[in-house]
């Protein structure tokens, strides 16, 4: 599997978008959310928006589902006239899948898609496929209904928190797994505003990943604050985990 990190941040900045990344395999691939700098994310790692054919929504934060509706827009317009473009399939919980389809309908009435939008409605169990990829969701912690999933493909397995507090129903699904994308929120130092928030601190993110035995570990939804000094949010996590530890920014192909 090849993951395509579009965006990292918390926040969106000049430079740095929400979280978002797109999971490939040889035959398919998964958009995972659909933050504010989707679009830019997607242009500037060279990926065609026509590609994606799955897009998992994880939940209605803006930071999270806002460029959706643009998203689908674009996909039509850019391939205008292709009455062959494959479908779109977009899987989340019942509210954020009826947010996406109002934002849809009311943004663009007067659109004839040249694709169906298939809307798949998930639980906290759901186990569904993308051709070969299998994914698994589960409840994160947060401050509204948010899922974080398992991607395999062949035998590697990718784990993503979604937003969450330490989360330790996750690892179950965690276990040994080739990488864990984790929100990253914050530090020690801010703990209180990452509890109020809903969000992992970075030495809890630490304890997970080694209880999880995950091979790789991704951190994601960092705090502007942090840039700059990540290397202090690495060693904070570095006293509780020993695996390899990356931050991916916008643009960054990781391999497993
Ligand atoms: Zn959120
Ligand atoms: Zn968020």
């Amino acid at each position: 599997m090849e993951i395509t990190f579009f965006g990292s941040s918390s926040r969106e900045l000049e430079n740095r978008h929400s979280v978002s990344f797109l999971v490939e395999d040889t035959y398919s691939n998964l958009l995972i959310d659909c933050g504010p700098g989707l679009m830019s994310g997607i242009f500037k790692a060279n990926k065609k928006v026509n590609d994606i054919n799955n897009i998992l929504l994880t939940h209605v934060h803006g930071d999270h589902i806002s460029s959706f509706a643009y998203f689908v827009w674009y996909r039509n317009i850019e391939n205008f006239g292709n009455m062959s473009q494959n479908d779109l399939f977009v899987y989340g919980k019942k509210d954020v899948l009826d947010l996406a389809k109002y934002n849809v309908e009311h943004m663009y009435p007067e659109i004839k898609w040249t694709f169906e939008i298939h809307y798949c409605e998930l639980d906290d169990k759901s186990i569904f496929e993308c051709d070969t990829l299998k994914v698994e969701v589960f409840n994160s912690i947060h401050t509204v209904p948010c899922l974080g999933c398992v991607i395999e493909s062949a035998d590697k397995k990718i784990v993503y928190s979604g937003d969450t507090l330490p989360n330790d129903f996750l690892l179950e699904y965690a276990k040994d797994a080739d990488l864990l994308i984790h929100d990253t929120m914050l530090m020690k130092r801010d703990f209180s505003l990452a509890k109020k928030t809903m969000h992992t601190i970075s030495e809890d993110v630490g304890k997970i990943a080694n209880k999880a035995g995950a091979k790789v570990l991704a951190l994601v939804h960092i705090e502007p604050q942090i840039f700059g000094k990540e290397n202090e949010m690495i060693l904070e996590i570095r006293k509780k985990y020993n695996g390899i530890i990356m931050i991916p920014t916008e643009g960054t192909v990781y391999s497993i």
